[in-house]
């Protein structure tokens, strides 16, 4: 007799809880997702900070939500906006020259005519490069990392798409992947832009999240993986709507999917320590319907 699934408990509903939530459910495994807070989303929720004023409190970037995995959530369905902002960044300068780095590239080469004719020509081709190379890299965002002792296949297949990938590129460009990587992202800027405005967006690009200044060696490669994620979502900011939010705990409740307040007998480790009605997890073991999302 076929023994029966394991039953999983997921204890936080932020966005890696109820991606990996969706995917046990998926594959058979009876799912419960417990959340402390009143709402779904974790960090990548979007609240009131003062009346009238609404945005992402922790996360205001989307990391690289993988469009195959929002597609089979269906989570457009599920109330998720994704902000595709014109503008995706402005870097102040005190004497007012200000400049903006726009989503089409054509933009910021003409703004940058006013600060450096040098640079706004050179923008297109710095553009077009990083695009070729995140492309090439991309893969290396979802692939799980090759076991070190014993390459299983799937392994040797996901390192042969990558080498092909490599051995795709221009031959100037794969130099460029070799020589790049291991640079502190200030000495790429440097070697490609003169104004010092731009040369600070870009570094700043470089240490995204990583604990690391413009002039750690390695930095450039954050810039690499972010134009990596450039091929796996299209945009910067993150809408997780609140009304959303509540419609989707609303629906997942339906199907015992999302059980608001802290788990039972775990040791609190959410940051706002709240109490909250306790759930037994034994009582709210409930298998998750398929028709969740
Ligand atoms: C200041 C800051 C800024 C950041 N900016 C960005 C950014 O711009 N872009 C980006 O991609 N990443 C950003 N990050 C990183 C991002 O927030 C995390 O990578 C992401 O939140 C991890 O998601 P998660 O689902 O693992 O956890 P979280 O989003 O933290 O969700 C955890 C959930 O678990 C719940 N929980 C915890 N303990 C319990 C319990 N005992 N019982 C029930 N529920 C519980 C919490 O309430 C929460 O809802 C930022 C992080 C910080 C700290």
């Amino acid at each position: 007799m076929a023994s029966e699934p394991k039953r999983v408990v997921i204890i936080g509903a932020g966005h890696n809880g109820l991606v990996a939530a969706f995917y046990l459910a998926k594959a058979g495994f009876p799912t419960l997702v417990l959340e402390q807070r009143e709402v779904a989303g974790g960090t990548a929720v979007t609240e009131e900070i003062h009346p009238g004023f609404r945005c992402p409190t922790v996360m205001h970037a989307i990391g690289p939500l993988l469009p195959p995995i929002a597609r089979e959530m269906q989570l457009d369905k599920q109330g998720l906006e994704v902000m595709k902002q014109d503008i995706r960044t402005i870097v102040l300068d005190p004497r007012g020259k200000h400049l903006r780095i726009y989503e089409e590239p054509q933009q910021t080469a003409a703004e940058l005519t006013q600060l450096s004719k040098h640079d706004s020509g050179k923008y297109l081709e710095f553009h077009a490069t990083f695009d070729k190379l995140g492309r090439a890299i991309a893969p290396l965002l979802s692939m799980t990392p090759p076991g070190v002792d014993h390459l299983a296949a799937k392994d040797y297949l996901n390192l042969g798409r990558l080498a092909l990938n490599f051995r795709s590129l221009p031959k100037r460009d794969a130099y460029h992947l070799l020589r790049w990587a291991p640079m502190p992202v200030a000495d790429l800027a440097a070697e490609w832009f003169e104004t010092e405005l731009l040369r600070a967006a870009i570094e700043a690009r470089g240490i995204f999240g990583v604990f690391a200044g413009p002039w750690s060696a390695g930095t450039s490669t954050g810039l690499l993986m972010q134009a990596a994620a450039g091929f796996t979502h299209s945009g910067e900011s993150s809408e997780s709507d609140r009304g959303s939010a509540r419609e989707r705990r609303r629906n997942c409740r339906q199907c015992n999917f999302v059980q608001c307040g802290p788990a039972a007998d775990v040791p609190q480790t959410g940051r706002r320590g709240r109490s909250g009605p306790r759930i037994p997890c034994e009582d709210s073991l409930l298998p998750v319907r398929r028709d969740c999302g």
